[in-house]
């Protein structure tokens, strides 16, 4: 049986190759060829005790990075699969064009295994919104996919009742000291609110957005905020 699978399998890659995601080459799994998937750096120690970004090796005495040292973060925890490097950014940019839900699947699986202590206790996963135009023009929100693939393994439900009620600029066009500025007041929460939430992003760069998302929360009356996003950037 295995092995007619395998060949169904192989007949199946024959007729419609499979490409990896960062380089575009025909590969025999279906995300990212072997080459590729040993230049994705999977965050490990040492990193941030807050925000769980990676550190480079001449900060690594620290417990927390800078940016938590100096900025008041309203999550409790921030953790991320991997380092948000240019190959990591070819996962980012499929996630975000086709909600690719293997891809995503295979990620939120690590990222389960990999801090599975952030998922104890918690009521709800809650992905950031994106305004509803964007999400018509786009078809879906790729926070949103991450949270059902999270929610099917954990069993924990999503709950969306964070909502988008402004729009606001694309966070990457702008300058860092912008980001914040721009997300402010950008969310509201409506109806009853868990007191445990996982808070789900595809990336945290300066964390302005699901800091605005986690203040939401805070002000709604949550106690415990987690959250977790594929990629982060490096700690400075
Ligand atoms: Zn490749
Ligand atoms: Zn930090």
């Amino acid at each position: 049986m295995f092995n007619i699978l395998n060949s169904t399998r192989s007949f199946i890659n024959w007729v419609f190759p499979v490409a990896c995601v960062c380089c575009n080459k025909v590969s025999d799994c279906s995300v990212l060829c072997a080459k590729c998937f040993n230049k994705i750096t999977f965050i490990d120690t040492p990193y941030c005790g807050k925000c769980g970004k990676s550190f480079t090796t001449d900060i690594s005495h620290k417990t927390l990075c800078t940016e938590c040292f100096n900025e008041t973060r309203r999550f409790d925890i921030a953790r991320s699969l991997f380092v948000y490097n240019l190959y990591a950014r070819q996962i980012i940019v499929r996630t975000k064009q086709t909600g690719d839900r293997n891809l995503i699947q295979k990620c939120c699986y690590l990222l389960l295994i990999r801090y599975a202590t952030l998922f104890k206790n918690i009521n709800a996963i809650v992905p950031v919104p994106s305004h509803w135009t964007r999400t018509l023009v786009r078809g879906f929100n790729p926070a949103d996919v991450i949270a059902w693939e999270l929610s099917l393994l954990t069993s924990i439900p999503v709950i969306r009742k964070l909502k988008r009620i402004s729009r606001t600029k694309y966070q990457h066009k702008i300058s860092k000291a912008e980001r914040a500025e721009n997300v402010k007041g950008a969310f509201m929460w409506y109806g009853e609110i868990p007191s445990n939430i996982l808070l789900v992003d595809d990336v945290f760069t300066t964390g302005a957005t699901l800091n605005e998302c986690s203040k939401t929360l805070r002000d709604a009356g949550t106690e415990k905020i987690h959250c977790v996003t594929l990629a982060s950037t490096d700690a400075r």
